[in-house]
């Protein structure tokens, strides 16, 4: 028995990563009974049939850390947000719908402003702070002039990290500036919707170097907050935690109650505008699903 982990799936056969090979395994059926599909990311024991054509069967998958949907993979232990200072321009509200949504799969959360070559330091030091305050971790990036390169890669040792943020905002340029080996195809839009097109897209992890390891497809494609709970969101705003007990109401909501601690903190600028902004837009958006 070897033990590896399943880097790739593709019409029935998983390919298993064993230290420097990769096998080519059927599952046991032993699985479909138990209900369980192994998912990409999984830890998984392999028993080898042919050493020489690497091929194997899966005998064990060990029980995950935790699921993601879209892409479908288990065992991630960051999100790293990128998001660029310009081109395209940060738009706050799409920046605090992937930190929810980070949040709510309980990942580590790494926010990346990259393309910092663009602009002078005073114009996004607003939002660094506005996140900082927050209490999230930013890593300041330029693909252009190699900045924050070294950072980021430090953090992506002994993770698995899954990246997520807007299009053309640098993600596979700051991949293959980390691991110049893993060549993703950037810029040319046309491209990259072209291979969408011809090919199904399979989430695939790759370990990068120091047992870090990335998923190849960006986390999040779906950006719909329908299956989070209205009463739940607040948790998604870590900074909101140190203000929910001073909330007169139990089931405060933060939006017109009396004696809310979280708008409290908003009037004394302890929490900021566009995220507290973000958060009345997000339980409006799920309210109104609510009512379909
Ligand atoms: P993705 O869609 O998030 O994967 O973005 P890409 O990696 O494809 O990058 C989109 C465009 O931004 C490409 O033309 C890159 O060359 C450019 N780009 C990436 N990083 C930087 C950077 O740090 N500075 C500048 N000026 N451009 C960058
Ligand atoms: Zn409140």
């Amino acid at each position: 028995m070897y033990s590896g982990r399943l880097i790739k799936g593709i019409g029935g056969f998983y390919y298993v990563h064993v230290e420097d090979q990769v096998f080519e395994c059927k599952a046991r059926g032993l699985f479909r009974k138990k209900k369980i599909t192994p998912l990409v990311g999984d830890y998984v024991e392999i028993d080898v049939l042919d050493h020489k054509n690497k091929k194997g069967v899966i005998e064990d998958i060990k029980s995950r850390k935790n699921e993601l949907i879209r892409p479908s993979v288990s065992n991630i232990d960051q999100a790293i947000v990128v998001f660029a200072v310009t081109q395209p321009d940060p738009h706050l509200s799409l920046l605090d719908r992937f930190l929810v949504l980070a949040e709510s799969q309980r990942l580590n959360i790494i926010i990346c402003l990259n393309k910092i070559d663009l602009l002078e330091p005073a114009d996004y030091e607003e939002i660094v702070h506005t996140y900082r305050a927050a209490g999230y971790k930013i890593i300041l990036t330029s693909t252009k002039k190699e900045i924050g390169i070294e950072e980021l890669r430090h953090e992506l040792k002994n993770k698995t990290t899954v990246f997520a943020g807007p299009s053309g905002v640098g993600k596979s340029t700051l991949l293959n500036h980390v691991h110049p080996g893993l060549k993703l195809q950037t810029g040319e839009i046309s491209t990259k919707i072209s291979r969408g097109k011809h090919t199904t897209r399979h989430a695939e992890i790759m370990e990068i170097e120091e047992n870090g390891w990335v998923v190849d497809t960006p986390g999040f494609s779906s950006l719909d907050m329908n299956f989070i709970d209205e009463s739940d969101l607040h948790y998604y705003f870590p900074e909101y935690s140190f203000h929910l007990e001073n909330c007169k109401f139990n089931s405060c909501k933060h939006l017109n109650e009396p004696g809310c601690g979280v708008k409290e903190a908003l009037q004394s600028g302890k929490i900021s505008e566009s995220r507290y902004n973000s958060y009345v837009q997000f339980i409006e958006e799920i309210r109104k699903h609510r009512r379909y």
